[in-house]
């Protein structure tokens, strides 16, 4: 399925793994995870303009909003919150997060970073296409996010893919990666991303400073991401990385925090 919101920035939606299609819009993605029922779960929820998307995408996979179990996010940066508080209105589902992320999600403005933002565009140029189709698909006017459900102990979740959480600290102080080890997937969010927004690079790697609190903090989280062993990780910017989560943590490595 393709789709044209704004001109030069398609939306697309595909299946990436086993029963995980990725929704993809102005560069982020979002993830909808089948169950072996109806149920759906939605990792992320991109941008505000990606809320109609995501009614037809779950449309061409014969499935209502109804069947929408509710939003896990990985993180509360305004980028991955967009349609959450317009979900928990229209829907009434659950949107989960874990604590440390509630400020940022009902202040999705006021978040640390370690460097300042306005030189990334002058720096790396290949970031203002990124950045420009991020505002146009409504990341200047993202609506504080309240009422959040916590996330509970680290065991297997009762929601489609039986997600477990993998605490990932330093892109936010309360990041989480998901992880469907009956899919052989972790949903990374921002913890490692192949395309940075701020920068425009590809590759495995944390994301710039611009938007990341704690580069030290999310190095050394991504440990946990490898001791997952999944072969898949499905990042929060950019394409699928298919060659193991050690590979993937290696290179972020190499990169190192910018
Ligand atoms: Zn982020
Ligand atoms: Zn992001």
């Amino acid at each position: 399925m393709e789709h044209h919101v704004c001109p030069e920035v398609p939306m697309s939606f595909t299946e990436v793994a086993d029963g995980v299609h990725r929704l993809s819009h102005a560069y982020v993605n979002l993830y909808v995870v089948q169950g072996d029922d109806n149920r759906v779960l939605v990792v992320d929820a991109g941008l505000p303009a990606m809320w109609p998307l995501l009614g037809e995408a779950l449309r061409s996979l014969g499935r209502r909003p109804s069947d929408v179990a509710g939003i896990a996010l990985t993180h509360a940066h305004f980028d991955h919150t967009g349609f959450a508080a317009v979900a928990q209105r229209r829907l009434g589902v659950p949107v989960w997060a874990h604590p440390e992320d509630f400020f940022i999600a009902a202040h999705p403005y006021r978040y640390a970073h370690e460097n300042l933002r306005a030189l990334y565009p002058v720096k790396h140029p290949g970031s203002v296409r990124i950045l420009g189709a991020m505002a146009r698909a409504g990341a200047l006017k993202v609506p504080g996010v309240r009422d959040l459900v916590p996330y509970g102990a680290d065991g297997p979740l009762d929601l489609p893919g039986a997600p477990r959480l993998v605490f990932t600290p330093g892109h936010t102080f309360g990041h989480c990666a998901l992880h469907l080890p009956d899919r052989d997937v972790v949903l990374v969010g921002d913890a490692l991303v192949t395309l940075d927004p701020y920068t425009g690079v590809e590759g495995p790697q944390i994301v710039a400073g611009a938007a990341t609190a704690d580069s030290r903090q999310a190095l050394a989280s991504l440990d946990r991401i490898a001791a997952t062993g999944a072969t898949v990780l499905l990042p929060g910017h950019g394409e699928p990385w298919r060659w193991g989560a050690a590979e993937a943590v290696d290179e972020a490595r190499a990169v190192g925090p910018h």
